[in-house]
């Protein structure tokens, strides 16, 4: 694996910090994104993830914001360079069923999880056809394959990246440039940890690897999908979800 430059956004969440320890053992250097570097301690982040050896650092920046998007492609590309490899994981719920959801919670959802990969795939994507090279993944979820109770915006989001994707690889394939989507089951992070006791237990009972998968699960899954000889696998959805869900 060469030394290419990994933008993560959402990269300090829980599936985001696995991913960019993937892809830092991969030997990649990492670039996430921050949505308030007052917030939340993000130097102390990087600084834990270079102690493990890992070249990482951040940029401000909120996804759902174009403008900011546009900034932020310029800020990295002057401090690290350009950008080979992007994992869109950046995402929010706001969970409600349709007859009670207010409409500042579709728009949210909508904003942060769909146009959010379109703000951040935009600003690199035509670099990466430039150098013959780029890999994109965008981490779906289970919820976007078969929908969920309480979640059509979030459904709607997830499976909008999925055309999204599709079109992405179509474009991007003469050009060297991949884009593929990996779908997460239910894993272990503060996302799920914010689940009602009693419907997190309802959802282990119905997977039948028999718990929550890991980050790491999903880590794996970026890391193999960005290798530099995964060209050929373009367009694809890699479900990782303990057999949840099964389709072809
Ligand atoms: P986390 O809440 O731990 O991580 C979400 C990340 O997204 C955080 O780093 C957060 O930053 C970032 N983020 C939120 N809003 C914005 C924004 N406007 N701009 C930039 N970054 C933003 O959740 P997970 O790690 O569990 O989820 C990661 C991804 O995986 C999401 O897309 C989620 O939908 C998906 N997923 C998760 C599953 C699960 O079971 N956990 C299942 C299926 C899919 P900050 O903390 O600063 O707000």
């Amino acid at each position: 694996m060469t030394q290419r430059l990994a933008l993560v956004t959402g990269g300090e969440g829980g599936i985001g910090t696995a991913i960019c320890r993937q892809l830092g053992a991969d030997g990649r250097r990492v670039v996430t994104t921050c949505v308030d570097p007052e917030a939340e301690n993000i130097e102390a982040w990087a600084e834990k993830l270079r102690g493990e050896g890992i070249d990482a650092h951040w940029v401000q920046c909120d996804v759902s914001d174009h403008e900011a998007c546009v900034a932020m492609a310029e800020d990295v590309r002057s401090r690290f360079g350009e950008v080979e490899i992007l994992v869109n994981v950046a995402g929010i719920t706001r969970d409600a069923f349709l007859h009670k959801m207010a409409a500042e919670h579709w728009e949210q959802v909508i904003d942060i999880n769909l146009s959010g990969v379109f703000n951040v795939t935009r600003q690199f994507v035509g670099s990466m056809r430039e150098q013959g090279f780029g890999r994109v993944v965008n981490i779906s979820s289970v919820n976007g394959q078969t929908g969920q109770f309480g979640q059509t915006n979030y459904s709607a989001a997830k499976a909008g990246m999925h055309g999204f994707t599709m079109a992405l690889a179509k474009e991007g394939a003469p050009k060297g440039v991949t884009a593929n989507t990996v779908s997460p089951g239910y894993i272990k992070t503060s996302m799920t940890d914010a689940m009602p006791d009693k419907v997190r237990e309802a959802i282990i009972g119905q997977i039948p690897a028999g718990d929550m998968g890991r980050p790491e699960d999903i880590a794996r899954a970026v890391g193999f999908l960005t290798a530099d000889d995964a060209g050929y696998i373009n367009g694809a959805n890699l479900p990782v979800n303990g057999a949840l869900f099964c389709s072809f």
